[in-house]
């Protein structure tokens, strides 16, 4: 387990150090933005949504290795990714990081990395500050 526990270590650690969709976007339809005040995390959050389509995203942030992380791999899930496609993977990262996976099996690698978030109530605030921001935006439609 504890190969596991490094492999996806490493999986944050990378997306941490290289972010993937990392920037601003001029003219975008959607933006918001998001502050985990315990622990200091924040993101810039933007969109285009072309009808109900995630055509592009990009963000920047500040802050820990998991609030980046997770808003970077968060990036890569939605892109391209329809309104119902998110919700139900916004779901599924809510499931995982409050319950853990012992019930369910990710349909995601990238989400697999956050199986142990629960173990670490302070964390969990971290992880999910990108998409508390995501449902905020989407919101702003
Ligand atoms: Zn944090």
């Amino acid at each position: 387990m504890s190969e596991l526990s490094d492999l996806y270590q490493e999986v944050i650690l990378d997306h941490n150090k290289n972010p993937r969709n990392w920037g601003h976007i001029d003219n975008c339809s959607n933006h918001s933005e998001g502050f985990n005040p315990l622990c200091g995390d924040h993101i810039d959050l933007f969109l285009n949504v072309e009808g109900k389509t995630i055509k592009d995203v990009k963000f920047e942030a500040n802050g820990c290795a998991i609030s980046k992380a997770s808003a970077s791999i968060m990036s890569a899930l939605i892109k391209g990714k329809n309104f119902e496609e998110v919700k139900a993977l916004y779901d599924e990262f809510h499931q995982i990081v409050t319950h853990g996976c012992e019930d369910h099996e990710p349909t995601e690698i990238n989400l697999e990395v956050f199986c142990g978030v629960k173990e670490y109530p302070t964390r969990v605030k971290c992880a999910t500050l990108a998409w508390h921001t995501l449902v905020d935006a989407l919101n702003k439609v």
